[in-house]
């Protein structure tokens, strides 16, 4: 039995089951409890557990080679995936750098970003934007971006300076704005910061067009991302679109900003790209920005030992190629419909669930002591920590964060499923999220 280091938003002592086998959505643990994946991990498992065709494909890649240095080579499966995301992202997205995961993919835009910008003799444009409520993740670049309180505490001091912004957030609004003019408010606040600093300074804003971990999943307005690009344009800073956790499929689209019918210069995926069959993750950039990185600088300066590991890339060409023949995206799209409105009248009535919102199969509830002032519950409650047992109790994996600690973040549950879960599966996750949500309000006493 260990604790889970690393997660801060969790209890360090919690003594955690030891994880047995899985298959599909079902986690089997070493005493033989069961499980059902309501949220992929942390939006991870895009195919769920024991896919046998994946297996087969990194068992079948691993006995020709593991990794091929990228120095020495590149691979069928590196350019087979390149090909396909390029293919599945559409426009001129069509360069990427492969690395082991969303930190290394959010740092590698960072770099791509900067490398952009130095090779077009534009020194001066280093700096970064992002906003209050993100999570980029935890090596020093990406915790500089993320805009999460807790986490960022013990850095402070040696983390890069990045001013950020208000979320866009509908249902917290900034204060004095209308719901209905958040997206014009937070995209105006983009523009003011940007002449603030003077836009020579600056190379590039970066957002989750649907925040995942620091928000409990919020999608921003509709025509916040449109205005978002145009201002970037205006400005000649690049937009970097962080979807690691809301990318390659899970929000009914293969790229989250489709649905605003946006592009960014540079994004990045990680999570579902290889559905946690093995560490992957992607920087991809457009052609534009490839443009003087790889003519004046020879290729970005982003590699890591493991840049371009082949085995990781078969994995994701394995996952891939199901997403696509399968027509999953699809699915998710037309289930994840289903499956927000089974899960609201399985919570009607419950007080507390203050919003439940998002896209395809990325959906996020918000826990609030009162509905009408949305109020969150005070931290020491441990509201998220609850019903994370409790789920935990009653055989369901959720994906819970939270409380208090930065005035406003309050608890939130993400579900996300596989993108292959079953109606019986999606409405046995819905019930049973139900039944332990009410169990954790009567724990708090509410
Ligand atoms: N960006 C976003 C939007 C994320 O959700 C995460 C992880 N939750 C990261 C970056 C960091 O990814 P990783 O944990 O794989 O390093």
């Amino acid at each position: 039995m260990a604790g889970a280091p690393g997660e801060s938003t969790s209890v360090a002592a919690a003594q955690l089951p030891k994880i047995a086998w899985g298959k599909g959505l079902v986690l089997v643990d070493t005493d033989g409890r069961r499980y059902l994946d309501g949220s992929g991990g942390p939006a991870v498992y895009s195919l769920g557990h024991g896919n046998e065709e994946v297996n087969q494909a990194i068992k079948d890649q691993l006995d020709r080679i593991a990794h091929g240095y990228r120095y020495n080579f590149t691979s069928d499966p590196l350019e087979e995936l390149t090909e396909r995301i390029g293919r599945a992202c559409g426009g001129t997205l069509e360069r990427m750098v492969f690395v082991s995961g969303g930190s290394e993919a959010v740092e590698s835009a960072m770099k791509l970003a900067l490398q952009y910008f130095a090779a077009r003799g534009e020194m001066s444009r280093r700096r970064f934007i992002s906003r209050e409520r993100s999570w980029h993740g935890n090596t020093l670049g990406a915790l500089s971006l993320s805009g999460f309180r807790e986490r960022r505490l013990s850095f402070e001091g040696a983390l890069v300076d990045v001013p950020r912004l208000s979320p866009a957030n509908v249902y917290r609004p900034p204060a004095g704005v209308a719901p209905e003019d958040v997206g014009a408010y937070c995209a105006r606040e983009l523009e003011d910061k940007i002449l603030e600093l003077g836009a020579a300074t600056v190379a590039a804003f970066v957002f989750e067009p649907v925040v995942g971990a620091a928000g409990g999943v919020v999608p921003a307005p509709p025509g916040y991302a449109r205005r978002v690009r145009e201002i970037c344009d205006r400005h000649g800073v690049l937009m970097i679109a962080d979807e690691v956790m809301c990318g390659a499929g899970r929000c009914g689209t293969w790229r989250a900003l489709e649905h605003d019918g946006v592009f960014p210069d540079i994004m990045t995926v990680a999570k579902g790209l290889a559905g946690g069959y093995l560490p992957l993750g992607a920087a991809i950039y457009s052609a534009a920005v490839a443009e003087p990185i790889h003519t004046v600088d020879g290729g970005p300066q982003t590699g890591h030992t493991f840049t371009g590991h082949t085995a990781a890339c078969a994995a994701g060409v394995a996952v891939q190629r199901i997403v696509e023949r399968d027509g999953l995206v699809q699915r998710v799209a037309v289930k994840g419909e289903a499956f927000r409105k089974t899960l609201g009248d399985a919570l009607h009535g419950i007080d507390a669930v203050g919003d439940i919102r998002g896209r395809g199969f990325f959906i996020g509830i918000e826990l609030v002591a009162d509905r009408d002032s949305k109020e969150p519950f005070p931290a020491e409650k441990g509201l998220f920590l609850k019903i994370r047992s409790r789920a935990m109790e009653n055989g369901l994996i959720c994906y819970p964060s939270g409380g208090n600690v930065d005035g406003i973040r309050g608890d939130t549950v993400i579900l996300a499923p596989p993108y292959i879960a079953t109606d019986g599966e999606l409405d046995e996750i819905a019930g049973r999220f139900a039944v332990s949500l009410r169990q954790a309000l009567t724990d708090i006493g509410h």
